[in-house]
């Protein structure tokens, strides 16, 4: 008997395509997955941003895959980086989309080790200062909400364990300078794009690809404004709301007091 599943799976672009991706540029190629949206970069090596919905009809009990491995989806004449691009680098195979956020299936959690789902991250951001954030969220959908999250990286250079790098792979993996994240939370429930308004929560993240990002500075120090990633990137994020909710909600700095 299939287990009852009260919970939805939403569409992981429901706010929109914040590069407005397709298939027609390497550089802003559209990869749609079941477990994720992504716009991927093949000059970079890394994801442009992941797109996905969280809700407790994505959590389950599937153990790590761990099973990091090219995109066998990216386009002829893109670089289809492999985990031994990482290897002795310094830089963690850092995840956009969670492994714990996909693990209602074997399948599902496997999604999340594709490498265009993974970016050179810094221990200390991929291990601490990031992983932290990730748990937030996690939490939020125990506590009732449903979430959608966009997660990327620009810039060039970070500092990992091995000191600092622009490149990884002979240059075919840039190193962002920059993580970043956004996360709309809404109540549990149905009509998502609807139920939007000036009051609903968003969170977003800024931070640094570099070893020490956890020194005396939790995530919820590195929030800014959508506007501030907005012009930091280049997109445009919850497109698929009117421009007026668009203004208001993207200029406020999350301040809830976070325990
Ligand atoms: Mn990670
Ligand atoms: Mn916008």
């Amino acid at each position: 008997m299939p287990r009852f599943r009260p919970h939805r799976r939403d569409n992981h672009l429901t706010l929109g395509n914040p590069s407005e991706a397709r298939t027609a540029s390497t550089d802003n190629y559209l990869l749609t997955k079941p477990q994720f949206t992504l716009s991927y970069n093949c000059s970079t090596g890394t994801a442009n941003w992941v797109s996905w919905h969280l809700s407790k009809a994505w959590k389950g009990s599937a153990t790590r895959q761990d099973n990091f491995r090219p995109d066998g989806a990216l386009p002829t004449g893109c670089y289809r980086v492999t985990k031994d691009d990482y290897t002795g680098s310094g830089f963690d195979r850092g995840h956009l989309c969670p492994s714990d956020d996909r693990d209602a299936s074997q399948e599902d959690n496997s999604a999340t080790f594709l490498m265009t789902n993974i970016i050179p991250q810094s221990p200390d951001l991929n291990r601490e200062t990031w992983r932290v954030l990730e748990e937030y969220c996690r939490n939020l959908v125990d506590q009732g909400n449903e979430l959608y999250i966009i997660a990327g990286a620009y810039g060039k250079g970070g500092s990992g364990s091995e000191g600092t790098r622009n490149t990884l792979a002979d240059g075919k993996v840039t190193v962002p300078a920059k993580c970043w994240k956004i996360i709309v939370v809404l109540p549990e429930g149905g009509n998502d794009l609807k139920r939007i308004n000036s009051s609903t929560r968003l969170i977003a993240v800024d931070m640094p690809n570099r070893q020490s990002v956890n020194n005396g500075k939790y995530w919820y120090d590195y929030r800014v404004s959508i506007d501030a990633i907005e012009q930091a990137t280049g997109f445009d994020f919850l497109s698929q709301l009117s421009t007026g909710l668009q203004s208001q909600l993207e200029s406020k700095v999350d301040a809830e007091r976070i325990q």
